[in-house]
């Protein structure tokens, strides 16, 4: 039997930070002093601040609002959760039911704001259009412009100084990735720990406490604290996303390269010191159709809904 590094009970995790195998608690304290240490290094969240947290009931999402419902008392901020609903029959439906529950058993207060009622057509719908016309914009593509759109806003509206997601390490490393393929230079100097870098008087901040920790731990962390985490589907467009077959290459390279994903974000994290440093930082427009933040003429939310043939 391999024993804590800390304490002589079993040992459920290893850790690479520490070199060491953890028992269940010592697992546990280690993740939670993380996820708190980066909060507090960071300044991710100050007292005071009302914090939307955007759920989506996947393993990440709910950790960090169990986490941030926990420390809310100690730091002194106030929180409530927010989610979309994209309109995947069988996935966003079921998904919305878990999440509620969960919301309901934290205490936690959830909005649920959806693509039909807020943008004018649910994914499924876009999707045929898309499909009509070649597929020359991705579902996925689609789904994360009109999904970041309504989560600045209804967060916004809300009230909310910050807007928490549950982007980890893994997620970090295959959109940096995903940014440098393509070239987009402009796309890596915006994502970061925390987005205050572009201004907009109509941007909440974006803040991801679980930014340096990989996704293998919160799974680990999830079920060993018991969460019921929303498993049972997966979206049925997931498999036009470019991100998909990175995902499965990243983890391969990690499986044979330990630390390969942490390489990537220090990489990134280098980047974005030297390329901040050099430009200053950057201030958003606004969308002349709309009046929301963005860097074009018009924003891409009020092009797709062009392209897809709802009104603007
Ligand atoms: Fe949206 Fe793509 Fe995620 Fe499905 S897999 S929810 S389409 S981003
Ligand atoms: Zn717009």
């Amino acid at each position: 039997m391999i024993t804590c590094g800390f304490c002589s009970k079993r040992a459920v995790a290893h850790s690479p930070y520490l070199h060491a195998y953890l028992c269940k608690d010592h697992f546990i304290s280690y993740y939670e002093e993380r996820v708190k240490l980066t909060i507090k290094k960071f300044n991710l969240i100050k007292p005071g601040d009302r914090v939307a947290v955007a759920v989506s009931g996947g393993k990440d999402s709910l950790t960090m609002l169990y986490l941030l419902t926990k420390f809310s008392g100690n730091m002194k901020y106030e929180l409530f959760a927010i989610t979309i609903d994209e309109g995947i029959k069988g996935y966003s439906d079921v998904r919305v039911m878990n999440l509620k529950k969960n919301a309901g058993k934290m205490g936690i207060e959830l909005y649920v704001t959806s693509f039909k009622e807020e943008i004018g057509m649910s994914l499924d719908e876009a999707t045929e259009v898309l499909k009509k016309r070649g597929f020359e914009y991705k579902p996925c593509t689609v789904c994360g412009v009109f999904r970041r759109y309504l989560m600045n806003k209804t967060a916004r509206e809300l009230g909310a100084t910050k807007l928490a997601t549950g982007h980890n390490l893994d997620d970090e490393a295959q959109v940096f990735l995903m940014n440098a393929l393509r070239g987009a230079l402009p796309n890596i100097i915006r994502e970061g720990l925390i987005t205050e870098y572009a201004l907009h008087e109509k941007m909440v901040p974006r803040i991801k406490p679980l930014y340096f920790i990989p996704e293998k731990e919160t799974l680990i962390y999830s079920k060993l604290i018991g969460l019921d985490v929303f498993l049972e589907a997966e979206c049925p467009y997931v498999i036009y996303s470019m991100r998909h077959p990175l995902r499965h290459w990243l983890n391969k390279l990690e499986w044979k390269t330990p630390y390969t994903k942490y390489k990537v974000i220090a990489t990134k994290e280098l980047i974005l010191s030297l390329l901040r440093d050099k430009r200053g930082r950057e201030h958003i427009g606004t969308c002349k159709v709309c009046g929301e933040p963005s860097s074009t003429y018009i924003c891409k939310t009020c092009f797709y809904k062009g392209y897809l043939g709802i009104k603007i």
